[in-house]
């Protein structure tokens, strides 16, 4: 089934800038695309018009079944809140904690609780950052801060994730690293769109890529590579695929697992529209805010204790890892003592 369809779309900005010109594509459930392309060819603006930011001028855009551009304005947040949005700059919020920024996309939605708990350690795991729950985004790193925007776009197990230049602040190792992450996630059935510059990455991947130029589509082609966007007759990939491949720890690769099984893509039978319906019926009456934000000082502050004490466990495990080879090293001096004697 298509999740996503663009039909003749132009999109002419009030100012006549001219950004899409008569763009069809579709994107089925559980592919991965990336749209490449120079800078002001189009690519921001084909996500913008995916989370209802802006509307076509023309032709339709459709996600799961239902022209967007017709959604009442009042579903467009849970239309929003069903996509899981990746930043170039992460735009993560500096007064709250790794641990917050993640549980906050889920607060928004009314999440339970228990949920919330549940799921936000869990998603830490996977994307590598069960050690970094409650440090705060300044004392990251790029590719850790990037790994947090990852969490939070997963976190209530979007069907779609808009990756918006994902690795446009990262060093090549990190670019690497949260590619093969989303590669993962793409894995489990989430349709992920990637728009980026990133030529090494696309050829590497060797996923479908959409190419734009001036907001016409000139390519889409599955195991794509990225070619220079150049007046060149003879165009030539950039590089051969390599495989591409990225060292999970083992504890990772687990917590991918137990998520994987606690997030299983089911067939959804409602359509979209009756989907936002509900959501915005069933969250309007669950939380008022105000319980919300005492229920959020309860959650984080749990979710802080299991961190530090799951700290403080592999701490005492490693002290006791290094005092059993300690004790063992040192039998072996007194062993090799005694054979001097
Ligand atoms: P890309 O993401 O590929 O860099 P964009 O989709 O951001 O390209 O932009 C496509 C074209 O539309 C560019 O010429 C850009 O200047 C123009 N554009 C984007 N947003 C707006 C806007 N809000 N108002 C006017 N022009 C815009």
């Amino acid at each position: 089934m298509n999740m996503i369809e663009f039909v003749d779309v132009d999109k002419i900005y009030p100012n006549g800038t001219r950004a899409l010109h008569n763009v069809s594509f579709s994107v089925e459930s559980g592919e991965f695309v990336f749209v490449i392309g120079e800078s002001g060819a189009g690519k921001s603006t084909i996500v913008k018009l995916l989370t209802c930011e802006e509307h076509p001028s023309h032709g339709s855009v459709i996600l799961g079944g239902q022209d967007v551009s017709e959604l009442p304005d009042k579903y467009v947040p849970f239309l929003r809140r069903k996509i899981g949005m990746i930043f170039q700059d992460f735009r993560l919020i500096s007064s709250r904690t790794v641990a917050e920024n993640v549980a906050y996309a889920m607060e928004v939605t009314g999440a339970s609780p228990k949920e919330i708990m549940r799921r936000v350690p869990l998603v830490l795991s996977v994307v590598g950052l069960k050690n970094k729950a409650d440090v705060y985004p300044a004392q990251l790193s790029g590719g850790e801060g990037q790994r947090v925007g990852i969490a939070r776009a997963l976190v209530n197990n979007p069907r779609l994730i808009l990756a918006d230049e994902p690795t446009g602040n990262l060093d090549p190792v990190n670019g690497e690293a949260i590619m093969a992450l989303l590669e993962r996630i793409n894995r489990n059935g989430t349709t992920i769109i990637a728009c980026t510059h990133d030529q090494n990455l696309v050829n590497k991947m060797q996923k479908r890529v959409l190419q734009l130029e001036k907001g016409t589509v000139t390519r889409d082609e599955y195991c794509g590579n990225y070619y220079c966007v150049s007046t060149e007759k003879e165009l030539s990939p950039i590089e051969d695929k390599t495989e591409f491949a990225q060292d999970f720890e083992a504890d990772e690769a687990e917590a991918f697992a137990e998520f994987n099984e606690s997030t299983k893509q089911t067939t959804d039978r409602t359509s979209l529209l009756d989907n936002l319906v509900q959501d915005s019926e069933s969250r309007r009456t669950r939380y008022s805010s105000l319980n919300r934000t005492e229920e959020m000082k309860e959650i984080l502050k749990k979710i802080d204790e299991r961190v530090k004490q799951r700290e403080a466990m592999r701490r005492q495990e490693e002290m006791l890892s290094y005092h059993e080879a300690r004790d063992g090293s040192e039998e072996n001096t007194i062993e090799s003592g005694e054979f001097f004697e």
